[in-house]
């Protein structure tokens, strides 16, 4: 049984020296020894679940098919996912979406998630909430296993043994036309591994709730970001300044992106993994 908590936190005043930042060691193929190993599986657009020891966390990973340019899990996958059974991953801890678009979020398989067991647990946005209760018909039930993030600014913690997530509102990419779409970033900490998941954003709305989460001086293993992020020359300066992560993992890749700006990415950040292949495994250590 989890003892989960919510508190609305201030910054975490908890100083490290970023200068030892360096290298994760990178792998696709793992070690005979795969303890302290961070495992990461890429399940569609911004979907990745991670595993430390038995520890497992996913994020954007539960969606549908929502338009072409959109890499997103056949149901197979998601059940195994879902029940624990997808390739040496064990089961899911806590599933957490960054917002509503169908891209990142499918009310079906969260609703079918949050069944599955009673230590089942689903952190976003309130709206999210919302578009899962409507499709529930054991509500009262579950919905003690959804917590909400207040979108306020501030980081919101959460704990469970070996799992440590902070959420902030850290808003969706094209306010113009996005205004209303709650988008939260999530730290994580599994297994002593910083895990960087930001959806669907900008630099530019990135900047205060990095600065909340007090990114830059905690040590950064993991930066997951969408590839527009990524895009241009001037980024390096933002990912360094911002996040300086040991390890960047690049998303939401349409299935079209040439060869050319794969190569350009991968000469641009030379600690980068795109993600292209959906059940693409990879192995991370310290
Ligand atoms: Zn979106």
């Amino acid at each position: 049984m989890y003892s989960i908590c919510l508190i609305a936190c201030q910054t975490n005043t908890s100083k490290q020296d970023s200068s030892t930042t360096g290298y994760l060691k990178h792998q696709t193929v793992p070690d005979s020894d795969t303890e302290n190993t961070l495992k990461l599986v890429y399940t569609g657009n911004m979907g990745v679940c991670l595993e430390y020891d038995d520890k497992t966390v996913i994020i954007d990973g539960l969606h549908e098919y929502y338009d072409k340019p959109y890499v997103y899990p056949p149901e197979t996958m998601v059940n195994q996912l879902i029940k624990g059974e997808f390739k040496d991953f064990s089961k899911i801890e806590f599933c957490l979406f960054t917002h509503l678009h169908g891209d990142h979020f499918s009310g079906k398989y969260a609703k079918q998630y949050l069944e599955s067991s009673d230590e089942a647990y689903v952190i976003g946005s309130s709206q999210l909430m919302k578009d899962v209760v409507t499709l529930h018909t054991k509500l009262d039930s579950m919905s003690s296993r959804f917590f909400p993030v207040p979108y306020n600014k501030k980081a919101h913690s959460f704990n469970a043994t070996g799992i440590k997530i902070e959420a902030i509102q850290c808003d969706h990419t094209n306010p113009k036309r996005h205004n209303k779409t709650e988008n939260i970033a999530y730290l994580v900490n599994l297994g002593g591994y910083n895990i960087l998941h930001v959806g669907d954003t900008d630099w530019s709305l990135t900047r205060e709730p990095v600065k909340t989460l007090d990114i830059k001086n905690k040590t950064l293993d993991i930066a997951i970001l969408p590839y527009w992020l990524l895009l241009d020359d001037s980024d390096i300066s933002q990912v360094n300044d911002l996040l300086a992560p040991k390890h960047i993992i690049a998303t939401h890749i349409p299935p079209d992106f040439s060869k050319r700006d794969q190569k350009e990415l991968r000469e641009r950040f030379s600690n980068i993994t795109l993600l292209m292949q959906l059940g693409e495994v990879h192995y991370f250590e310290k």
